[in-house]
């Protein structure tokens, strides 16, 4: 169901509701008057006959017949029983006794005084009447046709008054939610316009301040965020292409050359070192790329633990002093941690061991295998550590692109490398609800910083 009818189709069931009960209350209560007017009207010529009858001397019952007749206060279908005390009939207006009226009816108005009942469309009030020289039993009954009338063309009235207030509210409802739906039926056709091939475009916010607004506006980020997407990854895939050209087209070349050319065995000998080490470059780069790629389908929730850094900086400073024995790690605590949660975090052992070892690797590549030292403190929040190198360094300009895919800093051409490995750590890092910062000086060497959330919060 459409949501514009689902609006009016509430909305209108809410009006015929309340409409019902209100209506449903002024009937009742007309009816209650009714009731009560006419009560009051029986009463009142039940009385009357009875004292004309029987209080006024001389007043015989044929003269009261002739009255009642001719009477203008005469009631529509009206009867009139009047019983003494020894439930025999003294006076009726009616040719014959209804047998609603039976003796233990008259019993229960000697004991009650009072008694209404009704019988199809007539009403009937019996009563005791307290004469000058004897009681009574007087049953007087009518049909309230005027305010039956009434009750008829009040129920009219209400039923065409719910009708009527029911399409209005209809067609009104239908007008404003059309009104209102209006900007989500435009955003619509809009986010339909909207395909890979022209992620430009962008949704209309309209002149209001409401809800719809907002959520043209967050869509709008959201493209901003996909455009961003789509041109980072086409530029990763022609940066990685680039990448990967070179090392395959010196290859190329050197086969070419042991082809066209009969050369000496140990030449041979050097081409086919060439090839391996391009060779060998390429496989690093495709395990770069696929860690860039991987990090997240590999954020298993399974694989996360508890990890406590100072062991992990420890085993990647035993395996790197192992492949790289010139290489000097010092790893220290800048503060003894006085609660041993505070240098254990939740993660991924594997990831964060490939950030670290990227990080420690840079750090001895870029300082020319200078000592470097691995800092680890924390605060009431993170765990840190520290990698500081006096290498290099990274020029102020390149300082803030150096974690995006295949960049690489100005000084750093002539060492090797793919510019993948900081961004591969950023990624890790993010996973794991961390942060890492960089400071450097030229020449002076570099301080990477990375703060992960401890157990100890
Ligand atoms: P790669 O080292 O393969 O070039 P990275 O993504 O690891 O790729 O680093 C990106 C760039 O950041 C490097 O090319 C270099 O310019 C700079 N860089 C990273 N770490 C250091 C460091 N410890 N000292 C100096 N420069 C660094």
């Amino acid at each position: 169901m459409k949501i514009r009818y689902k609006i009016v189709f509430q909305f209108s069931l809410i009006v015929a509701l309340n409409l019902l009960i209100f209506s449903g209350f002024i009937y009742y209560r007309e009816e209650q008057k009714r009731q009560e007017t006419f009560r009051g009207r029986l009463s009142k010529r039940a009385i009357t006959t009875a004292r004309l009858l029987f209080d006024v001397k001389g007043f015989s019952p044929e003269l009261l017949r002739i009255m009642d007749k001719t009477s203008v206060n005469r009631l529509d279908g009206e009867e009139v029983y009047i019983f003494n005390t020894k439930d025999q009939l003294v006076f009726s207006n009616a040719e014959t006794v209804p047998k609603d009226i039976d003796v233990a009816l008259l019993d229960r108005i000697k004991m009650q005084n009072v008694v209404e009942f009704k019988v199809n469309d007539r009403e009937n009030l019996g009563l005791l009447f307290d004469g000058k020289y004897d009681n009574f039993i007087v049953i007087e009954s009518g049909i309230d046709v005027d305010g039956e009338n009434n009750l008829r063309s009040l129920r009219q009235t209400l039923l065409i008054s719910f009708l009527l207030i029911i399409l209005v509210v209809i067609i009104s409802g239908m007008f404003l939610a059309g009104q209102a739906l209006q900007p989500i039926k435009t955003i619509n056709y809009q986010i339909g316009q909207i395909t890979a091939q022209n992620l430009r475009k962008r949704v209309d916010k309209g002149k209001n301040k409401d809800e719809i607004a907002e959520l043209a506006h967050n869509f709008n980020q959201m493209l901003n965020r996909l455009e961003l997407g789509f041109e980072q990854q086409r530029s990763f895939v022609s940066h990685a292409s680039h990448e990967l050209r070179t090392p395959l087209a010196a290859i190329k070349s050197e086969v070419q050359l042991g082809l066209d050319e009969k050369l000496s065995s140990v030449e041979y000998e050097k081409i086919l070192q060439n090839i391996l080490e391009d060779t060998d470059k390429l496989i690093s780069l495709s395990n770069s790329l696929l860690q860039m790629a991987r990090p997240i389908d590999n954020f298993n929730l399974s694989k996360i633990e508890s990890i406590r850094i100072e062991e992990l900086i420890l085993s990647l400073k035993n395996e790197l002093q192992h492949s790289k024995p010139e290489a000097i790690i010092r790893a220290n605590f800048v503060n003894i941690p006085p609660d041993e949660h505070l240098t254990i975090i939740k993660g991924n052992e594997s990831l964060l061991k490939n950030a670290f070892l990227n990080l420690l690797d840079n750090a001895i590549k870029y300082s020319n295998h200078q000592p470097v030292d691995v800092l680890i403190d924390f605060d009431e929040k993170d765990c840190i550590v520290q990698i500081v190198d006096k290498g290099i360094g990274i020029p102020k300009e390149d300082l803030q692109n150096i974690f995006e895919p295949f960049y690489r800093g100005e000084n750093a051409f002539e060492l090797q490398g793919f510019g993948v490995g900081l961004s591969i750590c950023q990624k890790i890092i993010d996973l794991h609800s961390g942060r890492i910062a960089v400071k450097s000086e030229p020449m002076q060497g570099s301080v990477f910083t990375i703060s992960l959330p401890h157990l100890s919060i």
